[in-house]
Formats: structure tokens, C-alpha cells, sequence
């Protein structure tokens, strides 16, 4: 016979929209992608390090940082993965490829999406370089995806 006294506790998913202020580091990152379809990484001088996507402060030695260095984009897979699954807040149907990128004159990896790539080429060390959208919002998703060269 059933326990009709049990306590269910139900799983479910609360979606809620929202704003958020990017901070002024990621804003002028961003914004650059809307503007001038440029990609801009943020050097720490003191340990010669270049970030993108760029921060306020050094993950190494702390340091506020503010030095903007124009990337041309260009760059190496340096990991990746194709999605098969669906979920509410994915930029794309499945399936998809996701990336770490390390984007020329950059030391560290950016995540982002590949496009216009054959399953069966994609490789570590494949050069990409991004694809804009036509129209761009001040959104990492300015950069549809990063494309073979
Ligand atoms: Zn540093």
C-alpha cells in the first residue's frame, strides 16, 4: 500500500530575466567588439601577461591592470567539444562545438563557439579567426563564432 503521508520535494528550474553591469573592463572589452569588430586583450606589465577575455587585475601578481592590446583575432584551438544536449540558456540548437582559443598574442584561453567547421577537421592547433555578427549589441555573441582559417 502507498505512503499517502510522504513529503514529495519537486525539482524545477526558476527562470528569471535580469540586467548586470559588465564593470568598466569588461564594458570597454565588449564594446569594442560592437564598434570595431575588434577583439582587445589587457596586458600586466609586471608579469608580461596578456588576458583575454581581459580583467581588472592580474591573476598572478594582483595588480590592477589597464593596458589595452589590440589581438588580430587570430588563433589555436586549444581545446574543444561538440554538444549534443539541449538546455534553456544555450546560445544554439545542438549540435555545436565550443572552443578554448588562444587567440595570437594572448596567454590565456577564451571560450567561445566554432562555426563553419567539419566535426571530422576539428583539431587541436586549428587557426581560427572570429565571425562578427552583422548586427551587435555589446555582447560576446557580437563574435557568432570563430571560424577555420
Ligand atoms: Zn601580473
Amino acid at each position: 500500500m502507498a505512503n499517502l503521508e510522504e513529503i514529495l520535494v519537486s525539482e524545477q528550474v526558476l527562470q528569471v530575466p535580469y540586467s548586470y553591469s559588465a564593470g568598466p573592463v569588461a564594458s570597454r572589452f565588449l564594446l569594442a567588439l560592437k564598434e570595431e569588430k575588434k577583439i582587445y586583450g589587457i596586458w600586466c606589465a609586471a608579469c608580461n601577461k596578456v588576458y583575454v577575455p581581459p580583467r581588472a587585475t592580474c591573476g598572478q601578481c594582483q595588480a590592477e591592470i589597464k593596458d589595452w592590446v589590440p589581438l588580430s583575432g587570430q588563433g589555436r584551438v586549444e581545446s574543444f567539444a561538440v554538444v549534443h544536449y539541449a538546455e534553456s540558456i544555450q546560445p544554439l540548437p545542438p549540435p555545436y562545438v565550443i572552443a578554448v582559443i588562444k587567440l595570437d598574442g594572448a596567454d590565456t584561453g577564451f571560450t567561445h563557439l566554432l562555426g563553419e567547421v567539419d566535426e571530422k577537421k576539428l583539431k587541436i592547433g586549428l587557426k581560427v579567426e572570429p565571425v562578427f555578427a552583422r548586427e551587435r549589441k555589446g555582447h560576446i555573441l557580437d563574435i557568432r563564432y570563430f571560424k577555420p582559417i
